[in-house]
Order: C-alpha cells, then structure tokens, then sequence
C-alpha cells in the first residue's frame, strides 16, 4: 500500500520523455492505491534552473494529465516545495550531524581532490575520498578558516561494515561502506549537494515510494546512510530501466522527439502519450492492446509489471495510440480539441459533422486543417488524383454534371443516375468522383462531404474536373 510518492525533477530544461515517464509511474502508483502524489523541484543547480523551465515543466505535467496534492504551485503541510528554498531546515539538519560527528568540514579544493583520484586511477584503484579532513582538530580547522577556506560539509561513513539495500525493481543489493567513501552533503557554496536534499526532503515530506531513474540507483545507499544518521526513514526504491530509442542509444530529436513538449506541438494527444508511456517498461496483466481510460491506466497499474530491460520508444507505435485515441474521443471532445483548425466553420452542428466524417481520416490537427481547406476552398488535386482525372473520359464528366443537377439533394440517387449514364461502377465510379470532389484519391466518405460541402460547390468542382482533366499541368 503507497501512501505518498512524488516527482522530483530538476527544471533544467524541457521536460525529457524519460522524465515524463517516471513522472507518470510515479503518479500511476500513487494513484492506483488512493496515494497523494507531490511535485517537488529540484533546483539546486541555480545557474541551470531558470523559472521559464520550472513554469514549462508544471504546464507539460499538466498537460499529460498528471495532479498534484502537494507542490511549489499549491503548497501543502511539508513545503516549501523548492530546495533553493528549504535551506534553513537543511541547516538545523547539517548542524545535528556536525554534532554527533556524523559529518565534518572538508577543506581540500577541487584541485587537490582531481589530484587526488588521479593518483588512485594510476595505481588502478577506485576513486574515493582520501579522508585528509576526517580528523582535523579544532586549531586545524581554525587553521583553515583563517587562511580563508570555505569548507564543504562531508558525511563520515563507517570504514568497515556493509549495508544491504533493496529495490522494488532491482532486488537487493549488499554494499561494503568502505567502498563508499565520505561524500559531500553540502557544498562549499552553501548549497545542499544532491544526495542530502534528495533523500531528506522524501522522508520529510512522507514520501513512501520512489521511483526514478536507473542512473540513480549507486546514489541509493549513500542516501539511505544520511536517513539513519537523521533517524528519518527511507522510502522505498525503484530504479527504471532508461528509456532508449528505437536503435537503442539515448532518445534525441534524432527519435523525432525527445521532450515532451515536442509530441504535444506534433499534435500527440496526452491520453495516448499515456497510453504508450504506461507501456514503456510496464506490462499490464491481461494485456490486449485496448486504450485503457485514466481508470483503467491506474487501477491496473503494477510495480511488479515493470521490467528491468530498457524500453525502446518507438513513434510508430506512438502514433498507433493517438489513432485510437482519437477514435474514442466523442464528438464534443474532437471538436474541442480541434477549434483552433475548425474556425472557419461558423456552425457548430458544421464542426460537429465534419469532425465526425474525418475522424476515421486523421490522426493529428495540421491534417484536418488540410481537410478543411479541401472542403471550403478548391483544391488544387494532387499528382495521383490529377492523373485520374486525366484518365477518365469527357463525357463521364458530362454524365456526372448531367445527372447531379437533376438530383442534387439525393446522393444515392444521383450515384445511380451515374451508375446508368456511365455504366460505371464501383471503384471505376467513385475513384474520378472523389479525385473530383476531394483533390485526393483516399478519404472520407463521400455522401457526407457532398453533403457539407453544398451542391453548388459540388457543381462547381465537376465541371472543374473536366478542365483538370484536359489542362496540361505538370504530374
Ligand atoms: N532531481 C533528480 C533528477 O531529476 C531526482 C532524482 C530522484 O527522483 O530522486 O534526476
Ligand atoms: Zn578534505
């Protein structure tokens, strides 16, 4: 049973479509047992943290359908929700370890630890803290001070021992502390170092759950140690696999997305982009391929269906979501999504037909945008329909103006008169008509867009047919 998990991402850019999917496991498996769920930015990396990407990030959250109890927007009982503004509570905390011993100043510079792991690379060991300020008495260290040192904060780990650490995905894995070496929690700037932050604000806060990213599964037990010596307890760890693109490497624009932000300005509708991330490194138990609702999504969601193989995204695949996401959109729901691309239609009971005869037609807005434009304004055929065009003889066309301006309001029984007239039928009937009246040689059903278009438009475009049909505009 989850109480609480949360997500912590460090506003440092666009939202990454990894991100985007630990976000939303976490927020599933919050969910999924009636947990709260909260947002906590990560930003103690100030100069790589401006506001525009933290506002971005709550908007894309948002967007993808994802709520929060508790966050830097809202607030809530554990706040502030910012690290850059949780430094006093770090600093009652640092203080309890510097008394207990648990934690001491470190005046080596940057340079002299490079020298440091330099020499221990040459002589084929592990990098790991030498230890030089471990013991430095109270005249060294005011020794230091007095020469104008700022001290980073080190956490003091046992030099012999082993801790055992479990992960909901990985199993558990043993550790010898002495490997682990003393590592900063404090930076000689001030700021908090990533580790401290990071696994005191989860327990602070009553996060139960974790789930992030593989690349932080060795920071585990170093933040696992900063709890016991605070007496806090640590929640429990999952570590996802990393999310790669089709062929394997890291995904990139390269994957034709690596934000999200770049799937929603492609047109991606977010109850797909869920769909598909809820599959990526999860299986759902009797999985059959349908698109599930927000429901659904959660109540089936298993910590025990995610995998440790990566996870390949693929648009393809992405795209075969936003197929039926849209067909399960109603009407209203299409027609809102799509107002922006429907605004020439004054109509509403307009809007509403044409978003139903297209539905089947289109996956994404900028596509009925060009139906749209098909259907109000003459459209120039494409190469294929051209030829069509060219191929049927003269007098179909004259047969097809003949019959429709006796029966214009009647679909069926024009088609008929034609069927008669021309004895065409079928595929050799309905191909030059929809070449005719759509530009297109594929689309939607043609009684409909006759019906929205009006027979004087209708009119006009077979009797323009048989011009295109003897112009001799390039193919
Ligand atoms: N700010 C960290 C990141 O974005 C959070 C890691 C975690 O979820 O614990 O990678
Ligand atoms: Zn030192």
């Amino acid at each position: 049973m989850i109480q609480k998990s949360r997500f912590a991402p460090s506003p440092t850019g666009y939202l990454h479509l990894g991100n985007a999917r630990t976000a939303l496991f976490a927020w599933l498996a919050a969910r999924h047992d009636g947990g709260s769920f909260v947002l906590r930015i990560e930003d103690t990396d100030r100069e790589r943290s401006p506001r525009q990407y933290e506002d971005a990030l709550l908007e894309d959250l948002r967007w993808l359908g994802l709520d929060w109890d508790e966050g830097p927007d809202c607030g809530g009982a554990h706040g502030p929700y910012r690290q850059m503004e949780r430094q006093a509570i770090y600093g009652e905390l640092y203080q309890r370890l510097l008394d207990s011993g648990l934690a001491y100043p470190c005046y080596c510079t940057p340079e002299m630890l490079a020298a440091e792991r330099e020499q221990q690379r040459a002589a084929g060991r592990a990098p790991r803290y030498s230890g030089r300020c471990r013991d430095l008495d109270a005249s060294a260290r005011a020794d230091m001070e007095a020469q104008g040192l700022r001290p980073s904060l080190r956490f003091r780990v046992a030099t012999t021992g082993r801790l055992r650490v479990a992960d909901l995905i990985w199993g558990e894995r043993e550790y010898a502390l002495a490997d682990l070496g003393d590592f900063v929690i404090r930076r000689s700037d001030g700021s908090p170092a990533f580790f401290f932050a990071n696994a005191v604000d989860d327990a602070l806060m009553g996060v139960d759950l974790v789930l992030r990213g593989e690349d932080h599964l060795s920071n585990t037990p170093r933040q696992i140690l900063i709890l016991q010596a605070l007496g806090l307890t640590p929640p429990r760890y999952g570590h996802l696999p990393l999310l790669l693109g089709r062929d394997a490497q890291p995904l990139s624009k390269r994957h034709g997305a690596a934000s999200l932000r770049d799937l929603r300005e492609a047109g991606f509708l977010p109850q797909a982009l869920r769909n598909y991330l809820a599959r990526l490194g999860h299986h759902y138990a009797e999985e059959d391929g349908r698109l599930l609702d927000d429901t659904e999504l959660r109540q089936r969601f298993r910590l025990e269906g995610i995998g440790r193989a990566p996870a390949h995204f693929d648009l393809e695949q992405l795209e075969h979501w936003q197929a039926q996401a849209v067909q399960s959109m109603t009407t209203e729901q299409l027609a809102a999504w799509l107002a922006a691309e429907l605004a020439e239609l004054a109509e509403p009971e307009d809007r509403r037909a044409f978003v139903e005869l297209i539905r089947p037609n289109i996956h994404f807005p900028a596509q009925v945008r060009d139906w749209l434009q098909r259907l109000l304004h003459d459209p120039e055929p494409d190469p294929e329909a051209l030829r069509v065009l060219r191929e049927t003889p003269e007098e179909f066309w004259a047969a097809a103006a003949h019959s429709f301006s006796a029966q214009a309001e009647d679909w069926k029984a024009w088609v008929a008169a034609l069927q008669e007239a021309s004895g065409r039928r079928g595929r050799a009937l309905f191909q030059p008509l929809r070449a005719a009246l759509t530009g297109r040689l594929h689309g939607p059903e043609l009684a409909g867009w006759c019906a929205l278009m009006g027979s004087e438009r209708c009119r006009q475009r077979l009797a323009q047919a048989g011009r295109w049909a003897q112009s001799s505009a390039p193919i």
